[in-house]
């Protein structure tokens, strides 16, 4: 078992994480970090003073966690993590992993055209650290969209299992709302158990027997774009989410936003058709509607302490009847 988590900062036991939102970007510039915000300057500043006023929003509500799945190609800043993290004492997790195919394969002709390079550079990412940073990884972001999973994209689930299973690695997803029970049988059957597995956007699909088979299948269900309500209004994510709760299955079900605190050449979060795409939707307006279709102080408790805990600690997920 796995016990001690990486966060930007140093280790962490599962036990220490408290509420956590699984799956939120702070910084995000598509390409990688451009060098105005590596080095200290006022562009830098703004974005850490963003990060710094939405952690003390999320704070205001009892988070103490965040998960940060922002890969190396949409900008992934180690050092600006770190800084944020220690002038607010927030435990911050990032990731290995690449966020497109494009990427990918660019990244594996690079280190010598082979899949066991790039699932190599994420175990070093997560035992070594991220280039000379000293900021070590917690987990392995990987993605697939739709219709099918390509030739590309298995290739590159396939290395994140790979890596998973050399370090004892969970991994969260990206997917279009489909494929993620495709996504899960790949994992395990590449031996990753399938409790250490999060399916990212699971809430993009207003499938129940979608959600029924990842879950009968041990994994988790990420609930992480809450208040992105340009793809799909809360109350649809809602209604999947009450269904599951009814169910018995709040266990299964991450809490998130996929929230973006500063994007460089993106849209504003909180305003205009994007307002309720905020880090403190979850608690602002989502839970007086879980509140109203039956939902108690308990099952929010297990989606945003337990579950997260559970999840980073190893713990296998109890089977469904
Ligand atoms: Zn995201």
């Amino acid at each position: 078992m796995n016990a001690l988590i990486n966060t930007v900062t140093g280790t962490v036991v599962p036990g220490e994480l408290g509420p956590t939102l699984m799956h939120e970007h702070m910084f995000v510039q598509y390409g990688g970090p451009s060098a105005e915000y590596c080095r200290p300057g006022r562009p830098r500043d703004e974005a850490v003073a963003d990060c710094m006023e939405y952690i003390s929003q999320i704070k205001s509500h009892g988070v103490e966690s965040l998960v940060d799945p922002t890969t190396v190609d949409l900008g992934r800043n180690a050092p600006l993590l770190a800084e944020i993290a220690s002038k607010t004492g927030f435990n911050i997790i990032c990731c290995t992993g690449i966020y497109s195919t494009a990427t990918y394969v660019r990244l594996r002709e690079r280190l010598g055209g082979s899949p066991e390079a790039v699932a190599d550079m994420f175990v070093r990412e997560l035992t070594e650290g991220i280039g000379d940073t000293g900021v070590k990884a917690g987990f392995i972001k990987v993605v697939s969209s739709a219709p099918v999973i390509r030739p590309d994209e298995h290739e590159l689930l396939l290395a994140a299992a790979h890596a998973s299973v050399a370090t004892g690695a969970p991994i969260i997803t990206h997917t279009d709302g489909v494929l993620g029970d495709e996504q899960q049988r790949i994992f395990t059957a590449a031996g990753v158990p399938a409790h250490r597995i999060v399916i990212g956007h699971s809430c993009t699909s207003t499938s129940f027997a979608y959600h029924h088979g990842i879950v009968q299948g041990g994994s988790y269900l990420g609930f992480d774009q809450i208040g992105m309500e340009t793809v799909l209004p809360d109350e649809v994510r809602v209604d999947s989410m009450l269904k599951l709760i009814h169910a018995g299955w709040a266990s299964r079900i991450m809490i998130s936003h996929d929230s973006v605190w500063h994007w460089v050449g993106g849209p504003r979060m909180g305003t205009g058709q994007h307002k309720n795409w905020k880090p403190t939707n979850f608690f602002e307006r989502i839970v007086p509607m879980l509140y109203y279709g039956g939902a108690t102080d308990e099952h929010i408790q297990t989606m945003l302490w337990d579950n997260p805990r559970r999840f980073f600690a190893g713990e296998p997920t109890s089977p469904i009847a």
